[in-house]
């Protein structure tokens, strides 16, 4: 971070900027981490049209702040936070180079839905939002981004709900929160298209919807640097990491965001918009605390619900034990 915030204040003076690009430079020509095993196969049939955008660096975090239907996002960062020995963070922020050069050409949307939430800095709940929210319905099917090998499969009940992290063969991780199922073991080999899992509304969730995020080294790019999800590609074959412009969108505008929300939602008559129209789904979220000898009918009765509805929200089955003190979504 250090590094980044000098770089902006001596963005004037010319010739440190050249020598700081030129150390960029060198970093980016080391070896990065790669898979171990990493497969190599050739699988170009899902690659959608790729528009010829021009590359233009807008912040636009601030400006849709407004247009958007704010959620309160998971509270840990999984690459610190509740991090436990079965998932290894191996990134030091030390060892990320400046500058990396990285191949999306072969990738695929994990969801066709629109963005409901974009990246960046949540003034409401202090805090960052380290990717964005994507419209799915639960049970929707979610697709890997790109070519890679599970690393983690698991559940934050305050948090991410079931999510799935995949570190992929071109260098980048792709985190997919609120699932309700997984269809993918950790390890297991995937291609970009892949289903991965079922959309959901599980964790720190109201509504369902997928959040995603894309990250580099540990580093939460903005997604929207890399897809263009209003048409449903990727910007450029290639996404030039550094450490100054990771959280920058490129060729993002709400108004193209809106227009593809129109079309998908026509498309999609079932789907359910989140925010200012409906009220269902911008009420917060209820918790329930699983008391000795409760099931789940007697959790739905007590809290005006059903066992399905509880079922979908939790992303659990009906012959779920249940654990007495630990919580349960019920609304
Ligand atoms: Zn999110």
């Amino acid at each position: 971070m250090q590094f980044s915030q000098i770089t902006r204040n001596l963005k004037t003076s010319f010739i440190l900027t050249l020598i700081a690009g030129s150390w960029a430079i060198t970093k980016a020509e080391q070896p990065t981490y790669r898979l171990p095993g990493q497969h190599q196969q050739q699988h170009g049939d899902l690659m959608a049209s790729r528009s010829n955008s021009n590359i233009k660096v807008d912040n636009t975090t601030h400006f849709l702040e407004s247009l958007f239907n704010e959620e309160e996002e998971p509270e840990y960062d999984i690459y610190t936070e509740g991090w436990n020995s079965k998932h290894v963070n191996c990134y030091n922020a030390a060892d990320v180079p400046a500058r990396a050069k990285i191949d999306v050409s072969r990738f695929s949307m994990p969801h066709p839905g629109y963005l409901t939430s974009p990246y960046g800095y949540r003034k409401r709940f202090k805090r960052m939002h380290k990717g964005v929210d994507i419209k799915v319905q639960v049970g929707d099917t979610i697709r890997a981004a790109f070519d890679g090998r599970v690393r983690i499969t698991n559940y934050e009940a305050r948090g991410y709900g079931y999510y799935v992290v995949l570190r992929h063969t071109n260098d980048l991780e792709t985190v997919y929160g609120h699932l309700s199922k997984f269809l993918v073991k950790d390890d297991q080999y995937v291609k970009a298209g892949d289903p991965i899992a079922l959309g959901g509304n599980t964790g720190r969730s109201t509504g369902s919807h997928l959040h995603f995020e894309t990250r580099y080294m540990g580093y939460a790019i903005n997604p929207c640097a890399i897809f263009d999800f209003a048409n449903q590609t990727t910007h450029t074959d290639y996404y030039t990491f550094t450490k100054e412009t990771y959280q920058d969108a490129r060729n993002f505008s709400a108004e193209a965001n809106e227009r593809y929300a129109a079309e998908y939602r026509k498309a999609n008559p079932n789907v359910r918009t989140p925010g200012k129209s409906s009220a269902t789904s911008s009420s917060p979220a209820k918790y329930y605390t699983i008391k000795k000898g409760d099931t789940l009918a007697r959790i739905a009765t007590k809290n005006h619900t059903t066992v399905k509805k509880l079922c979908a929200l939790n992303g659990i089955s009906s012959s779920k034990k249940l654990k007495p003190g630990t919580r349960l979504k019920v609304k």
